[in-house]
């Protein structure tokens, strides 16, 4: 209903726009539905920044992918809007569990992802679930949500890993995809052990993806860990 919240404020720097051709730039001119397109839409984002011209094609080819840009680019549409076309595309439904999985490595950033994902979602009628799984969070009432079928969970990793191991219902065998944001700072955070832990009990056979505002030796340990090499793209926006 909004027009101009999503858009960065005077003071904060502005996204990168991508440089090439005018019509190469839109959300329009990918091969999108027509609800994500009206979710798009209706919240005013029209010309995608340069990491998601960059990393919204083989997304949706359905490569893995390691993109690097700074706080402000737009990583969270670069990866939200190929999710949420990849669940769409396979008529992903509540009884099918968990479609998707994106990891943060704070509370305040699993939220802000939450709520672009639900404005997303909602703005477009995508009849997909999605739900916030996280540390502090009501346990028992996200083990519920889990065993009715959250088809987008975002999550920080120690919760994610709890309900991995202990809920029961908890649906994650037909997981298509993972994605982990900020993944600098996941490892930095101490979460390396955790995520080893989760990358065991994930189904292998997924679409992987890893965004970061740097590119540190760790998050190519990572990318090594749970990363498709063969197949993977990296997109890097230069700073
Ligand atoms: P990052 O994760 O790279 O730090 P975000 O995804 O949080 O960046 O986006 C930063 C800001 O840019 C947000 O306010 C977001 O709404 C805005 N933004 C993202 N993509 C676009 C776009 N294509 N057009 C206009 N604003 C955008
Ligand atoms: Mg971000």
């Amino acid at each position: 209903t909004t027009t101009s919240t999503n858009q960065p404020k005077e003071d904060e720097e502005k996204p990168n726009f991508y440089a090439g051709k005018d019509d190469e730039a839109l959300f329009t001119s990918m091969p999108l539905s027509d609800k994500t397109k009206a979710g798009l839409e209706a919240q005013s984002f029209t010309r995608m920044t340069q990491i998601q011209s960059m990393a919204i094609p083989p997304l949706l080819a359905g490569k893995d992918l390691i993109g690097a840009a700074k706080t402000g680019s737009g990583k969270t549409l670069a990866f939200l809007v190929p999710i949420i076309e990849l669940l769409h595309k396979a008529k992903f439904a509540t009884r099918n569990g968990t479609g998707a999985i994106i990891i943060a490595p704070t509370r305040e950033l699993a939220m802000q992802i939450y709520g672009v994902c639900h404005e997303l979602c909602s703005q477009g009628k995508h009849s997909q679930t999605h739900g916030l799984i996280m540390g502090g969070a009501n346990r028992r009432t996200e083990a519920e949500r889990l065993a009715k079928g959250v088809n987008i969970v975002v999550c920080t990793p120690g919760r994610l890993l709890d309900h991995l191991q202990n809920t029961k219902g908890f649906l994650f065998r037909n997981l298509l995809a993972l994605c982990m944001d900020e993944a600098d700072r996941i490892l930095e955070d101490g979460f390396e052990d955790d995520l080893r832990a989760i990358l065991r009990l994930l189904p292998k056979e997924r679409q992987t993806m890893l965004f970061s505002a740097t590119q540190t030796k760790q998050v190519e340990d990572l990318a090594r860990l749970s990363i498709n090499q063969k197949s993977a793209v990296f997109v890097e926006v230069p700073s």
